[in-house]
């Protein structure tokens, strides 16, 4: 007898779709991209139903439950959602719950999200006497109120402590409340009306014609910083809403990027037009909501960080991928997708026009243009203040430092201070010292978890590890020699802060890095600083290069560059021109005429020459050969396949059996390793790698059913983790 069937993509490392009968009860409702309760051996677990069909179910269990009224996904999203879990040969269910907000594949069904409680401070004159008690409540007061879950996340269970804050009348606990988003609290500019210079508005004619026919077509917009790259994408958004199309904006960190969402408020806002943020600073609750609210077509303009690129828009006409060669767009653990590649699959599935930005185009999209499949768009001067610039690369091996600066950087700052022009420093190392040394006896500090040197946090008196956060005291004395001289060794960005406090007392300083941008509104406070020419100083790791636009700097050094060089990475040349070149752009911006000092001991590095001439072409052009000849992207194709597990020699073993099984079936496909990963331990684990090269993908595609295959082998102790197209190895 046939009934009603569903296949079902379940939340479990399970690369099959599980099929179910469909109750009568539920066949009325129920519809594909709908989430389902199924029994699951002797659990329940949630699914999302991605077929429907009529067959014989009398050896099949029924379906629980149905949990959604209107299916979450609709057919476009789940077209791309399986074209992503076959490309990154990653299981569709678990595909399925990175793209839609956090908690609704939890196992109760529940959103459990709803009855999320929130804290907010009042009576201030009631002051607790416990220590910890002090701490949560000042930095709830400090975040202005929040909410359960980013609570536990700064502090491990507060539970009782913050019922006790409750009982004691300082917080007020409500359940349920929508927080605000963060970005809907920032003033809004007046909009300014523009009048397009000529290559501004050749591009955007090219992007007009795509948006017209309606067809798929991608572009690479290259233009340095400052050429009016966000102008563009404002007319092209503002022609896809006129055609009842909706925008997607995609940026590589939202929270960086205030100024790119406030421009687009002060845009859109007065034609009535809502914007929808979406990024990691949401809670659970609030990116349920902004979903609903766009798959309900009540947003046309979503702007978003890397998951963004799911975002249910059904009327998609445009969407922008902003600083495209940025590498937080490929998602580094579990579903390792790169949501610059998926907007261009999602562009080709829907199809619509695609827009990739960047003043340092990847070479993975510049090859692209080359290779004829995008459009090339150059904006090539800056709209103000003309010149970009002066490089200078400050030769190490001929000129004294001073700590940590060169002398001639030195004379710079002094200069531009006495103009009163303000000076960004970027030193790409956070902490105090990388590491700390007892110089009697050569002992140094390591991660227990991970093989590396546990960073110096002056300010805060620790030693840390910044892959796994491991924290441990400064001893006072060497452990091994019981000797007193532990030192530090090497600078990061707290080390260069004092070392200027010390040369330039009465500068302003401030210091931009993970560590002072922990709190919610810290990093704005510090971009406002420098707005309001409240700073005169700013350091900070890549943070600094990132988004904002500066007026008054006027300096940019650089300090620590060699160290992006020597990364064991056949990308870091293309990792450490973007960075200089990102960063270089920053001076000058609004006066014309900016410096840039990059101290170097390797002045002739074809990264830092074509850096100081803002030379992208002749970047691309000297790496690209190099690429070439070793068959490394854009020119051939890697998968990486991780194994960790906590027994080393087993994981060794692990990795070199299944490479020589491979080997047998490899075909053109080469085979390098197994070697350690870069990074051997990390957070406990022992990890080996295999590379796989190809000229081509369907070879490597065929190659990873035999690693499937190979893989149910292993020992359940070792886990193994495919890696398509790795940014990082
Ligand atoms: P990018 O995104 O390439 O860094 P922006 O779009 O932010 O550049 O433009 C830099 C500055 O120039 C902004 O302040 C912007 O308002 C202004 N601008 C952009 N296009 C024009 C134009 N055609 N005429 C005048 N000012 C412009
Ligand atoms: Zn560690």
């Amino acid at each position: 007898m046939t009934s009603l069937l569903a296949d079902i993509a379940v939340n479990a490392p399970v690369r099959n779709l599980f099929s179910y009968r469909v109750p009568a009860a539920l066949a009325e409702k129920l519809r594909v991209g709908a989430r389902v309760q199924a029994p699951f051996g002797r659990r329940s677990i949630v699914g999302v139903a991605v077929r429907l069909y009529q067959g014989d179910g009398s050896e099949l269990k029924e379906l629980r439950d149905c949990l959604d009224e209107a299916p979450l996904l609709d057919d476009q999203l789940l077209r791309l959602l399986r074209w992503a879990a076959d490309y990154y040969h990653h299981p569709f269910g678990q595909v399925i719950k990175n793209a839609l907000p956090g908690g609704l594949m939890r196992s109760s069904g529940q959103t459990g999200i709803a009855t999320e409680y929130l804290y907010r401070r009042i009576n201030r004159d009631i002051c607790p006497a416990g220590r910890r008690q002090q701490q949560i409540l000042s930095w709830i007061e400090q975040q202005g109120g929040a909410a359960a879950g980013q609570i536990r996340a700064e502090f491990p269970s507060p539970t009782t402590v913050l019922k006790r804050l409750v009982e004691l009348g300082c917080l007020e606990q409500s359940e349920g409340e929508r927080l605000r988003d963060p970005f809907l609290l920032e003033p809004v500019p007046s909009d300014k009306q523009l009048t397009l210079n000529d290559a501004q508005q050749q591009a955007l004619e090219q992007m007009i014609d795509a948006l017209s026919a309606r067809r798929f077509q991608s572009f690479l917009l290259h233009g340095v910083t400052g050429s009016g790259k966000t102008e563009v994408y404002l007319r092209a958004v503002a022609d896809c809403l006129q055609q009842g199309r909706q925008a997607l904006i995609l940026v590589p960190e939202i929270s960086l990027t205030p100024q790119l969402v406030s421009r687009f408020r002060a845009r859109f806002e007065p034609l009535g037009e809502q914007i929808a943020t979406l990024h990691s600073g949401l809670s659970g609750g609030e990116r349920y909501d902004a979903w609903r609210a766009i798959s309900r077509g009540q947003v046309n303009i979503v702007i978003g960080a890397r998951s963004a690129i799911f975002a249910p828009l059904p009327q998609l006409g445009l969407i922008i991928v902003d600083e495209e060669h940025d590498g937080s767009y490929k998602q580094g653990e579990g579903f390792r997708y790169h949501a610059r590649d998926l907007a261009l699959v999602r562009g080709q599935q829907q199809p619509c026009a695609v827009v990739l930005g960047s003043a340092t185009p990847s070479l993975a999209s510049s090859y692209r243009c080359e290779q004829g499949s995008c459009t090339l768009l150059l904006l090539p001067e800056r709209v103000h203040a003309g010149a970009l610039p002066a490089v200078e690369l400050v030769d190490l091996r001929t000129e004294a430092l001073r700590g940590v600066l060169a002398e001639s950087l030195i004379t710079a700052i002094t200069t531009a201070l006495e103009q009163r022009q303000q000076v960004l420093l970027l030193l790409n190392r956070r902490g105090f010292a990388p590491f700390l040394l007892c110089t009697d006896c050569g002992t140094s500090f390591h991660c227990p978890n991970c093989e590396i040197t546990l960073t110096y946090h002056q300010r805060r008196r620790r030693m840390i590890c910044h892959y796994c956060d491991y924290q441990d005291q400064v001893p006072d004395i060497c452990p091994a020699c019981r000797g007193e001289s532990i030192t530090p060794q090497g600078a990061g960005t707290e080390r260069l802060e004092e070392d200027l406090a010390g040369l330039f007392p009465a500068a302003r300083i401030a210091r931009m890095d993970r560590d002072t941008t922990r709190t919610k509104g810290s990093h704005q406070r510090i971009v406002n600083g420098m707005m309001a020419e409240e700073v005169d100083i700013l350091v900070g790791t890549q943070m600094i290069a990132k988004g904002h636009d500066f007026p008054n700097v006027a300096l940019v050094g650089v300090l620590g560059a060699d160290s992006l060089l020597n990364l064991p990475d056949f990308r870091c040349a293309e990792r450490s021109f973007a960075l200089l070149t990102q960063v270089a752009g920053r001076a000058g911006r609004s006066l014309g005429g900016g410096k840039v000092f990059i101290q170097t001991y390797h002045p002739e590095h074809f990264s830092l020459t074509c850096a100081a001439t803002h030379d992208v072409e002749g970047f691309y052009q000297q790496e690209l050969p190099f690429r070439r000849e070793l068959g490394y992207p854009p020119c051939g194709h890697l998968v990486n396949l991780i194994f960790s597990g906590n027994n080393g020699d087993q994981v060794n073993n692990s990795a070199t059996q299944l490479a020589r099984r491979l080997q047998a079936v490899a075909g053109d496909v080469e085979i390098l390793g197994p070697s350690p990963c870069p990074l051997t331990r990390l957070r406990g684990k022992y990890r080996y790698q295999i590379l796989l090269k190809s000229p081509s993908r369907p070879p490597l595609r065929r190659l990873l059913f035999a690693v499937d295959n190979a893989a149910a082998e292993l020992p359940r102790q070792v886990a193994i983790h495919i890696d398509i197209d790795p940014l990082d190895m």
